[in-house]
């Protein structure tokens, strides 16, 4: 019983002292708008002595249980540290980007204070670029409202393309639905915009969304913004990444890549004083795709445990059965058919059919968010076609009916990222809702059944938590060069499985998908048939048994083989993925070893330094 009790003071008077720690390091901190680091330094040990005297005091500590109480103080410090760096007084600001599929968002942080940056008192603007008539471009809300009235020079969705292929299927189907042209160039996808002679690539178009965020910002801080964080769906692949990456660049911006999740989770992560391990899930629903990722986040550190979902499943996908219903209403009501002239090789029957279905599609999409309080609308459009006015009855019912495939998608894929993470859907602690779409009570409540009835998180913002967690990383990034230590940190997974098409066409994995990164794996490969002087590697990432049924990245040869008979050469492929998913091939033949090392080349599709270089000067000219 003696033994128990003296347990049980020991472990009281270590939370006590955990909390004296806090309370008197919170009180100093808050005192001032910025410490020097050595100041901060000094507090720290100060008050950390006085805390293990006081506790001494009381019980009798062994020489492990103050080591175990100096760590939990000294982790609480690095905590004070990281923010205090937030705060520290800058000259040049980096900020944080979400580059949304239909809404991006841009946020700085300033002096320890995350602001998500307002345009025209709005923290969200459309992901809409429209050519106008005059050679000049619009960005945001200016160019989403008139896009009734020039619907072949308006884009949006330019993230649905970004790093895709032209025969991707995915592009194939959102082509259906799109008022604007794309061609395929070399299998890249190319926007035609009626009277230009240039097509443009969706990393331009992305490149002048964020060349707007960046100006945004640039006003709102007096001060010439490069270095930024952008933000990806952590289902992004090498190419999507990659592409994005060069749409900074063209936008005039230093990049550096981040997994949506990952940045929502920083948001949520900033909300806690605890250093005690939480088990998070992201549960990320957009306009164009949805994330989901289980973290571990303890004392700062955000440790990602798997990550998954769908690049094509969100609120426009929802949208679209929208329109694909009332097109089918109307036409069995009237016979009028509302989508006919889409694929038509008559121009101007192709123009009234686009605008036809951009009006309809604004109108659902603004209905859907009515969906979400209300349990019945109305979709109302004077002389949609013709004289012809629709006024359709449109139920929450029939909305759900209409996407519960969409939805259990959702959490279908939930539950595989949990099984990913080596987890049970009981050890996750928190459920956090991210992005406009989680706002649909069905979701809710078909996510709350799944977790038995636990409580969703909504306490960081929907719409901004992404753009939030960039701006911190921004800063620490970018505001931490020339300090040793960094105790916000980030540890994330590869998103798809990587590597090399072997013999029989068959997928030979080297690095697994939910690797953490940055890592390094290597793979020993022989030659195949007697005299080899040549092997060619194709790389891919996908997790379909057979290569060629997984997206490719590129090729390489490596040559120089000495003479030998089949099987004797050996060659060591080593593949690299930096942190921010961006990764790098070497072959290195064994027998001429440190002679032959071979680079991947610049990715298949990826924009040469040229391109983006003439990019750049476009997007200038547009000004
Ligand atoms: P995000 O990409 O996170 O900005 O999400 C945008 C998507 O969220 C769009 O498809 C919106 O239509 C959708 N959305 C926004 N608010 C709501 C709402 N209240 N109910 C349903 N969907 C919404």
């Amino acid at each position: 019983m003696k033994k128990e009790e003296d347990e049980y003071a020991v472990k009281t008077a270590l939370l006590d002292a955990r909390v004296y720690y806090n309370e008197e390091m919170e009180k100093h901190f808050q005192a001032k708008d910025w410490l020097e680091q050595a100041e901060l330094q000094k507090l720290h040990e100060e008050i950390g002595d006085t805390a293990i005297e006081n506790t001494k005091k009381e019980v009798d500590l062994t020489a492990d249980q103050e080591k175990q109480l100096r760590k939990l103080m000294l982790n609480l410090y690095k905590r004070y540290d990281d923010k205090n760096l937030l705060r520290k007084p800058q000259d040049t600001y980096a900020i944080g980007i979400d580059l949304g599929t239909t809404y991006s968002c841009v946020a700085v942080c300033i002096k320890g204070k995350v602001k998500v940056i307002p345009c025209d008192e709005k923290t969200t603007i459309p992901s809409y670029v429209a050519f106008n008539a005059d050679n000049s471009i619009s960005v945001g809300e200016a160019a989403k409202d008139q896009a009734f009235r020039r619907p072949e020079s308006t884009i949006f969705d330019a993230k649905r393309l970004i790093g895709r292929k032209f025969s991707d299927k995915i592009v194939k189907q959102d082509m259906e639905l799109w008022p604007f042209q794309v061609i395929g160039d070399n299998d890249q996808p190319r926007i035609k915009i009626p009277g230009h002679q240039n097509t443009y690539r969706p990393e331009e178009i992305s490149a002048r969304v964020l060349f707007h965020l960046k100006k945004i910002a640039e006003e709102y801080l007096n001060k010439t913004v490069t270095n930024a964080v952008v933000t990806v769906p952590a289902y992004f692949n090498d190419s999507q990444r990659q592409a994005t990456k060069d749409a900074a660049e063209i936008a005039g911006l230093n990049a550096k890549i981040l997994n949506e999740p990952t940045s929502a989770a920083i948001a949520y992560d900033l909300q806690w004083t605890s250093d005690f391990k939480r088990n998070v899930l992201i549960f990320d629903l957009g306009g164009g795709t949805f994330d989901v990722a289980v973290l571990q986040i303890k004392g700062g550190k955000i440790d990602v445990k798997a990550i998954g979902g769908d690049t094509h499943l969100g609120g426009e996908d929802f949208d679209n059965e929208m329109v694909k219903h009332i097109i089918e209403v109307v036409k069995k009501k009237t016979g009028k058919d509302l989508g006919r002239g889409r694929n038509s090789m008559n121009p101007e029957e192709k123009r009234s059919a686009s605008e036809r279905l951009r009006r309809i599609r604004s109108v659902c999409e603004k209905q859907k968010r009515l969906l979400s309080s209300s349990t019945s609308t109305t979709i109302i459009i004077d002389r949609i076609d013709e004289s012809y006015d629709l006024n359709e009855q449109f139920t929450r019912k029939t909305f759900e009916d209409l996407n519960m495939a969409n939805f259990k998608k959702c959490i279908e894929i939930t539950a595989g990222v949990i099984t990913d993470a080596k987890m049970k859907k009981g050890n996750i602690e928190d459920i956090v809702l991210i992005g406009g779409s989680t706002r649909i009570p069905k979701i809710r409540e078909l996510l709350t059944k799944y977790f038995g009835g636990k409580a969703l998180n909504s306490t960081v913002n929907a719409d901004e938590a992404v753009a939030y967690g960039a701006a911190v990383q921004a800063a620490l990034e970018y505001g931490k060069r020339d300090e040793v230590s960094k105790n916000v940190w980030v540890s994330d997974v590869t998103p798809l499985s990587l590597g090399v098409e072997i013999h029989g066409g068959l997928m030979s994995v080297i690095i697994p998908r939910n690797t953490r990164v940055p890592c390094s794996k290597k793979s020993q490969y022989a030659t195949l048939y007697d005299w080899q002087k040549v092997v060619n590697f194709s790389i891919f990432e996908g997790e379909d048994p057979l290569a060629k049924d997984n997206n490719k990245l590129g090729e390489f040869k490596l040559s120089g083989i000495p003479i030998a008979r089949a099987g004797e050469e050996k060659i060591d492929l080593t593949m690299e993925v930096e942190s921010d998913g961006i990764f790098h091939v070497t072959a290195v033949c064994r027998s001429t070893r440190g002679t032959k090392t071979i680079k991947i080349e610049a990715h298949k599709g990826r924009m040469s330094k040229k391109e983006i270089t003439s990019a750049k000067k476009r997007n200038l000219k547009f000004h």
